[in-house]
């Protein structure tokens, strides 16, 4: 269930050359801020963040901020919603719930009124890209897109050429070439003419591929390139953050096994 003051699309349409992709920051600051900074040495002309900004980390009121004084398109995931009651919380777990509480609390009046005006999904149709955090079947419902079946359903719920998405915080690249999906294992690839592409961009600021370094994607329009970065980060800094927040100290913990 989303609110109603929640917008469901915004359109971007600036061609751009390189283009840095991000998703599920959940409050780790330390880790946002290094990724921005690598994004920054690679010059790219446009950044978008596929959503859950909130939830888990200690410095949510940061990561909201960094977003919006850097005016990065961003769109909403579900524990930005649950932080603002807008989507049920009854099938997360006690370590989530307890996050999501917190998170209510601590955020910034101002940083409530960005998250709440987050749209679901983003068209840019310049670049021919979709963005959206969960699936492009059904953007509010949260569902993870977890098995090649998956996948294949959900080409048919974007007309462009690449949709981009999070939510599971395991990165993955599967290329489409008239109904033959491909899974390559290697983190960067060629673009082709004639394949489309769903991207897992993966987890800034909770990775869970057992990899603990933040992730984040570069789109070379230009070269015709796509390439999943992994970055180390002060991950004690964002793990002792949370213990002086009073907040589960599993939270901090699974930061170091990337689970
Ligand atoms: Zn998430």
């Amino acid at each position: 269930m989303t609110g109603n003051q929640t917008p469901n699309s915004i359109g971007l349409n600036t061609p751009a050359r390189r283009i840095a992709i991000f998703s599920d920051i959940h409050g780790n600051y330390h880790a946002l801020d290094a990724v921005l900074k690598a994004i920054d040495d690679e010059k790219v002309d446009m950044i978008v963040c596929c959503g859950d900004v909130v939830g888990y980390g200690a410095r949510p009121n940061e990561c909201v901020n960094a977003i919006r004084d850097r005016k990065i398109p961003v769109i909403a995931g579900n524990h930005d919603h649950a932080c603002l009651l807008l989507t049920d919380i009854s099938n997360f777990n006690e370590i989530a719930k307890a996050a999501v509480i917190w998170t209510k609390d601590v955020l910034s009046e101002e940083n409530v009124a960005f998250l709440r005006q987050m749209p679901l999904t983003i068209r840019d149709t310049a670049n021919d890209v979709f963005f959206v955090h969960a699936s492009p079947k059904d953007p509010g419902e949260w569902n993870y897109i977890l098995t090649m079946g998956e996948a294949r359903t959900n080409f048919n719920y974007f007309n462009e050429r690449i949709c981009f998405i999070g939510h599971s915080h395991q990165p993955f690249i599967i290329e489409n070439e008239n109904g033959n999906l491909m899974c390559p294992s290697r983190p960067e690839i060629d673009l082709k003419d004639n394949r489309r592409y769903l991207v897992n961009v993966g987890s800034v600021g909770q990775p869970r591929d057992h990899n603990p370094d933040a992730c984040f994607v570069i789109l070379d329009l230009e070269k015709q390139k796509l390439e999943i970065k992994r970055l180390k980060y002060n991950l004690a800094g964002a793990q002792q953050a949370i213990i002086d927040a009073g907040l589960p100290r599993e939270l901090a913990e699974r930061l170091a096994h990337g689970v």
